[in-house]
């Protein structure tokens, strides 16, 4: 019964809709936080974990020694390496699958790799579908030699915090 009172009151004077113009209000001159993608970005942290690359060195040589630790890390089971040894004696992946669709972007391939091949950028703007779900070694190299400016700074950012 007091509740109804109560209710009866508030809707007589239409404090609800008060209350609602007040919060409107308040928002109305406090400042915006929405961000307008595609034109604005939030900010990334280097510690992202968008889509892999594989990077080289400085003189070209792919990184990657085929130790295949981040195969055996991989708790999706999403890599798929094949090796062998070069002429040279060393030794170099000869096949470099990431299956996309069962990555589940932990980061451990990353963090296993002695040699910081293989890595996590801050691209997440891609599509796959299933028939093209393998992301191969030469496509995760072209990755790699494209966002190599950004990868080694993001590298360093995170040494520092270690
Ligand atoms: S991010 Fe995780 S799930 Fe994806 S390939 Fe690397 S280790 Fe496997
Ligand atoms: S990417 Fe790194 S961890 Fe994986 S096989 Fe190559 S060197 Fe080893």
């Amino acid at each position: 019964m007091l509740k109804t009172m109560r209710d009866y009151i508030k809707s007589l004077f239409l404090l609800e809709l008060f209350k609602g113009m007040k919060l409107t209000g308040y928002y109305l001159f406090t400042k915006e936080f929405t961000v307008q993608y595609p034109e604005e970005r939030a900010p990334m942290s280097p510690r992202f974990r968008g889509l892999h690359a594989q990077r080289r060195y400085e003189n070209g040589e792919e990184r990657c020694i085929a130790c295949k630790l981040c195969e055996a890390v991989c708790p999706a089971q999403a890599i798929t390496i094949e090796a062998e040894p070069r002429e040279d004696g060393s030794r170099r992946t000869t096949r470099y699958d990431i299956d996309l669709f069962k990555c589940i972007f932990c980061g451990y391939c990353q963090e296993s790799c002695p040699v910081d091949a293989i890595v996590e950028t801050r691209v997440y703007e891609y599509t796959r579908d299933p028939s093209n779900r393998v992301i191969d070694k030469e496509e995760l190299l072209k990755i790699g030699d494209k966002y190599e400016a950004q990868i080694s700074a993001d590298i360093a950012a995170q040494a520092k915090h270690r």
